[in-house]
Parts: structure tokens; C-alpha cells; sequence
């Protein structure tokens, strides 16, 4: 038989304006990762029907889908009050059998046409499961388990068990971002972080090979991957792009201590160019404050001068540790700590300037031939598709001669 995931959303449902397009849109998130005729929007819910073999990989999706605030298991009965006591005496069983021994039933009668009212149907359900199951027992004040009884208009809906989700907003809803996604363990963070307040999200990694290795490049596209899952169903383009002679030619031309901060710069110029050509309107970098030397106030400035897109830092004011402990849950943290670097140590200055300023910056940029440097890294460039942790076309990027 069928089962049923009963998806609860609890902040989107408090946005009354927009409280339509975020339904919508978090239903169309489900359905891209679960399949179309599954999924189905009943008033305050999305009802998710599977079949057994299917439901733990449903589950998984959910569990990971930005929006929804818990689920629990569930079914379908008619409005024959056996078939609720049947039914609720199942999941019940199913608690117990979890090690769940105290529970109370709760009922919202939607439909007013249905005979017995929600406080009487409580203790008549309660004592249809007590004489049913004799291990468990009623504690109104804190249940082990809640059997949520809905009277609706379809039908009644009989559901246990609520677990936790991710909360958030719906992917999509608060428009698309670039992340910057290098190997390390804050990055990845930054941009669930940006899915998780509804940002749908494209990547950009630059890389330099060969002073860069594959198995450096693989660690980054894996965690792409991963970060795909989280993004609503929704295709993420990953862009690769190849910095060697752009990291070359800062290499020849700037003094080694603002080496790193003007490497920074033309990565955000060339992010800026692809923003441009697809309509992005900000970027998400995992930088954060005072974590190296190089990360000041007066360095991120002057590092997101090139671009009049907005630069968001989610983790600007993380502890390290409590960005590691998110790195774990979204299993990005195993990956990250993989030991391919994903910069040329031989790029990277020993001493980098701490408190760089505009003025020094574009005396020792002044050598530099941007149009140039950036053409080339684009034209050098692949873009990798992505969708639900599989990668589904790579392309050389294609980006018109206007926008290089
Ligand atoms: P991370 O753990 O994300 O690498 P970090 O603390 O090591 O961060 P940096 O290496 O200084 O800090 O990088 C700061 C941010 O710059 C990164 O979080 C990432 O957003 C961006 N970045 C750095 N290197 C690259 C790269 N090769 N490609 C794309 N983005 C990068
Ligand atoms: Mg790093």
C-alpha cells in the first residue's frame, strides 16, 4: 500500500503576502526531486504519496529541502470512525515499536459536516490504542508521540510522529546567487546557508592547473554535487574556471604581498562578467571575519570593489566550530577535509597585506590588462549542470562576445 509523508512548513506559513508563492514554490521543489504525480498542496500541508520501496529516498529529500519545518508518516482513512481507530491503532504501533511509549491524539476537524467533535474523538481514539497496545500510556502534558487526526474535506488524515527538517525558505524565493566555492570547509557552508534563506544557487571555482591537481578539482565538484542537493531540485550550474594565467600574470606584475587580495579582485571580476551574462544579482563567498589575516573588513572591501553585485558572507560572524558542527550535518565536512589543496601554494604570498586601500591597489594593478586576463579565463572556462548530486552535461562556456 501507498504511504503517505505529511510535510509541515512553519515560517512561510506566517508571510501572509506572500504566503501563495512560497507554496507554490516549495511544492514545486519536492516535486522536482520526488517526481510530479506524487506530491499534491492540501490547505496548510503537502501530502506526499509513495510507494514503500520509495519512502526512505523521499524521506532523505525532504529531510534536505529548505521551507519545510517537520513531516511525520501518515494515511489516508474514510470517515468511518473504525477505519480511524484502525488506522491510528497502526502508526501508534509503529511509535511504540520506535521505543515511543507515551502519546496523545489531537484532532483538528476541518470539515464540520463530520459528527463528533475534535474533544470527544480524542479520548475515544486514546482508548481504542490503550486497549490495543498495552505498553504504551497517555501523558497529554509531554506525548513521546502525538497521533494528529484531520477531518478534511478529502477525507481524514491520520498521521504520527513528527520529525524535525531543516526549516528556512523555499529555494527559489529570495532569488538566485553565485557562490564562490573553493575546497575548504567554509565555503560549502556559505552557500547551504544561502539555499537554506531560499537563494537558489549557481558555483564558480577557480583553479589552476597545472599547479592545481584533478584530484583537487574532483574534491570541489563533489562538494557541487552535494550542495545540488539542497537546492531545491533545481539545476545548479557549476562554472570552472581556469585561472592559470590569470594567477601568472598577477604573479608577474604585483608586488608579492597584495598578490592574494588582487587574485581575489579578478576572481570577483570574471564572477561579475558570468552574473552579468545570467542575470545574477549577488554573490555568496564563505569568507569570514578575522579567521586569517588576510580576511579584514578593509581586505573584503576592497576584494568586492570590482563588482556592483550585492556580496553576501553568511558565516561573517561564525565561530569556526559552529561552522564545522553545520559542515558535518550537511556532510560536506568529510569531503572538504580531503587533502588536495585547491590553491598553488606557490600563489600564495607569505606575508599578504592585512589593511589593503583602493588607492595602493590601483597602483600596483596598473600594469594589469583586465579585458584581456578575463577574456581568457572565460574562453578557458567549462560549465558543469548539475541536478539532485548528478552531473548531467558539461559545455565549454559559452558566454557572447559582448559580455567578454
Ligand atoms: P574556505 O574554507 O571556504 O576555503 P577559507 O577560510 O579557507 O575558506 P580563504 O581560502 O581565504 O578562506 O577563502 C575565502 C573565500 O574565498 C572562500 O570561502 C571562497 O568563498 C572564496 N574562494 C577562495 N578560493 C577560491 C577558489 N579557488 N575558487 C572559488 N572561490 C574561492
Ligand atoms: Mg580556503
Amino acid at each position: 500500500m501507498d504511504k503517505f509523508i505529511v510535510v509541515r512548513y512553519g515560517e512561510i506559513a506566517l508571510k501572509q503576502g506572500n504566503r501563495k508563492m512560497f507554496e507554490k514554490t516549495l511544492t514545486g521543489n519536492i516535486k522536482r526531486q520526488i517526481g510530479k504525480s506524487t506530491v499534491q498542496r492540501i490547505r496548510g500541508r503537502i501530502i506526499v504519496t509513495v510507494s514503500p520501496e520509495k519512502l526512505s529516498e523521499a524521506e532523505m529529500a525532504i529531510k534536505r529541502t529548505s521551507g519545510v519545518q517537520n513531516y511525520s508518516l501518515g494515511s489516508w482513512t474514510t470517515y468511518d470512525i473504525n477505519d480511524i481507530f484502525s488506522t491510528s491503532i497502526e502508526l501508534a504501533k509503529a511509535e511504540m515499536m520506535k521505543g515511543r511509549r507515551t502519546f496523545k491524539v489531537e484532532t483538528r476537524r476541518l470539515d464540520k459536516r463530520f459528527p463528533i467533535k475534535s474533544i470527544e474523538l480524542n479520548p475515544l481514539v486514546g482508548e481504542k490504542i490503550l486497549e490495543a497496545i498495552p505498553e504504551v500510556s497517555v501523558d497529554i502534558h509531554n506525548p513521546q508521540f502525538v497521533v494528529e487526526i484531520e477531518i478534511r474535506d478529502e477525507g481524514v488524515l491520520i498521521s504520527s510522529g513528527k520529525t524535525q527538517a531543516i526549516g528556512g525558505l523555499p529555494v527559489g524565493v529570495s532569488g538566485r546567487a553565485l557562490l564562490f566555492l573553493s575546497g575548504g570547509i567554509d565555503s560549502p557552508v556559505a552557500g547551504w546557508l544561502a539555499q537554506k534563506r531560499g537563494l537558489s544557487i549557481d558555483a564558480i571555482h577557480f583553479s589552476s592547473p597545472p599547479y592545481t591537481g584533478e584530484m583537487a578539482f574532483e574534491k570541489v565538484l563533489s562538494l557541487a554535487k552535494r550542495l545540488s542537493l539542497f537546492n531545491g531540485g533545481r539545476m545548479l550550474k557549476f562554472y570552472s574556471v581556469h585561472f592559470t594565467q590569470a594567477q601568472m600574470a598577477i604573479h608577474r606584475h604585483v608586488q608579492e604581498r597584495y598578490s592574494l587580495v588582487c587574485q581575489r579582485r579578478l576572481m570577483m571580476r570574471i564572477a561579475d562578467r558570468i552574473a552579468d551574462k545570467t542575470h545574477i544579482k549577488a554573490m555568496v563567498t564563505g569568507e569570514n571575519l578575522g579567521q586569517v589575516a588576510s580576511q579584514t573588513l578593509e581586505n573584503m572591501a576592497v576584494i568586492a570593489e570590482p563588482t556592483d553585485k550585492l556580496v553576501l558572507r553568511p558565516l561573517i560572524t561564525y565561530d569556526k566550530i559552529e561552522t564545522i558542527s553545520i559542515a558535518r550535518a550537511i556532510e560536506t565536512f568529510e569531503i572538504s577535509i580531503l587533502p588536495y589543496e585547491d590553491c598553488c601554494t606557490i600563489f600564495v604570498p607569505s606575508s599578504p597585506v592585512t589593511k589593503a586601500r583602493m588607492i595602493d591597489i590601483q597602483r600596483v594593478e596598473a600594469g594589469l590588462d583586465f579585458d584581456e586576463i578575463v577574456r581568457e579565463a572565460l574562453n578557458r572556462s567549462q560549465v558543469y549542470r548539475i541536478r539532485n548530486g548528478d552531473v548531467l552535461e558539461v559545455e565549454k562556456l559559452e558566454l557572447s562576445e559582448e559580455a567578454c
